[in-house]
């Protein structure tokens, strides 16, 4: 470590930190410097020869900000809008109504709303699925608070070729994206059943690199699948009705997406709910990752999401949020907190270890949107991002102690800034 390196950094020391990517560390101390950290370690090896100024956080844990793969901002004022037991199909068809009702100006309050609540939530970094990309335009960068990645949904039901001026927009729309994302939007073809292979060959011929990724919803229900496989069923009745037609043949949709060859290398896969064996080898085969989203999962009363088929086959497994439209009322004080993904997905996986669930909200949330270089873990040459809770058992009980009582974040720290946290309440 040089002495310049010394001079200007601050040494941080705390009771327990969960680095995620290694074990953790008690009485433990990390080091930042111009919103990077340096050094993550011992407290007693980090000490050493330190002169420069020292924080100690005392009786608390530290652990990474927290990293939402798949959120939909523009949602937030849903919550509770829209029932959960009159099966997928029906949320969707009211889901859409009132979206048409919905004027702009509700769009960007929802949307600001949601951006607002991330920080208390302890969400440093989010993916946010955005299908109204007028906002894009309504602001030349939104407020300070979470890193976002916008992944432009895209809606389209005409198999003919896109036209030019078609392309053109969505290179346009890419580009405003990129300016909230950091260089780094994506895309997001909503849905097998809303889009066609024409969309997808279009959106190939977008500037690709693995930071951007293409994320989309992915066999969710069973209407989904008795659509493409059967051609029958609630969704299939209901987008006929609409005058959509399936342009990808028959077939479970991941087969549908493989033989016509637009699986995109490390596409991510949302929800993902009914697989075969041979769906998640096809998904493996291509690196796809996925998001599941327990509490969006239990909303729909979906079939069980095969988690721990998915892990086997090597798959990045992360857990996000969906939007509020998908959430049951009463909703928590913190309705995006991440930690009631967690918890949820440890009473719908009881084999799945804490520790393991708080990997799925960080270290692989970031690695499935290409980030897990930056965030996600506390380590070396990593943002630093980190959030912290008072915590005083024992070092082996923190994840599933932690997960289990929905903390509220003292500290929440993007890029080596602190957010006041007063200023989000
Ligand atoms: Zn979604």
């Amino acid at each position: 470590m040089s002495q310049s390196l010394k001079a200007s950094g601050e040494l941080f020391r705390c009771r327990l930190l969960l680095p995620i990517s290694s074990p953790p560390v008690e009485d433990a101390a990390f080091i930042a410097d111009n919103g990077i950290l340096l050094a993550v370690g011992p407290w007693k090896d980090l000490r050493k020869d330190w002169t420069g100024s020292i924080t100690d956080l005392q009786e608390r844990v530290v652990l990474p900000g927290l990293v939402n793969p798949h959120v939909h901002l523009e949602y937030t004022d849903m919550l509770g809008e829209l029932p959960s037991q009159q099966g997928f199909t029906n949320w969707v068809d009211q889901m859409v109504q009132l979206k048409r009702s919905w004027e702009p100006v509700q769009y960007q309050r929802s949307w600001l709303k949601g951006l607002e609540q991330q920080i208390p939530c302890g969400t440093t970094t989010l993916a946010d699925t955005l299908s109204h990309h007028a906002l894009l335009g309504c602001m030349a960068k939104p407020p300070r608070g979470p890193r976002l990645k916008i992944l432009l949904e895209w809606i389209h039901t005409q198999d003919d070729p896109l036209p030019s001026s078609s392309m053109d927009r969505m290179q346009q729309t890419l580009t405003l994206a990129d300016h909230w994302s950091d260089g780094l939007a994506g895309s997001s073809p909503h849905a097998p059943y809303t889009t066609t292979p024409s969309l997808w060959e279009a959106l190939g011929k977008l500037p690709q690199s693995p930071e951007r990724i293409c994320s989309v919803h992915l066999a969710e229900s069973v209407e989904e699948i008795s659509y493409f496989q059967e051609a029958n069923g609630p969704l299939f009745d209901w987008l006929s009705r609409a005058g959509i037609q399936n342009t990808w043949g028959q077939g479970h949709p991941i087969r549908l997406l493989d033989r016509s060859k637009l699986i995109p290398h490390g596409m991510l896969a949302i929800h993902a709910n009914i697989l075969e064996a041979r769906d998640i080898q096809i998904l493996a085969s291509h690196r796809a990752t996925m998001v599941h989203c327990p509490r969006s999962h239990a909303f729909f009363d979906h079939p069980p999401f095969p988690l721990h088929d998915c892990l086997q086959a090597g798959i990045p497994v992360a857990l996000g949020t969906d939007s509020l439209a998908t959430i049951k009322k009463p909703a928590p004080i913190h309705p995006f907190h991440l930690f009631h993904e967690a918890k949820e997905a440890l009473k719908q996986f009881p084999t799945l270890r804490p520790s393991t669930a708080l990997g799925m909200i960080t270290f692989q949330a970031a690695k499935v949107l290409g980030l897990d270089k930056k965030v996600g873990s506390l380590a070396p040459g990593m943002a630093c991002d980190w959030i912290s809770t008072p915590y005083g058992g024992n070092p082996e009980d923190a994840a599933a102690s932690i997960i289990e009582s929905i903390p509220e974040w003292d500290h929440v720290v993007s890029a080596g800034q602190p957010f006041p946290l007063e200023a989000f309440e």
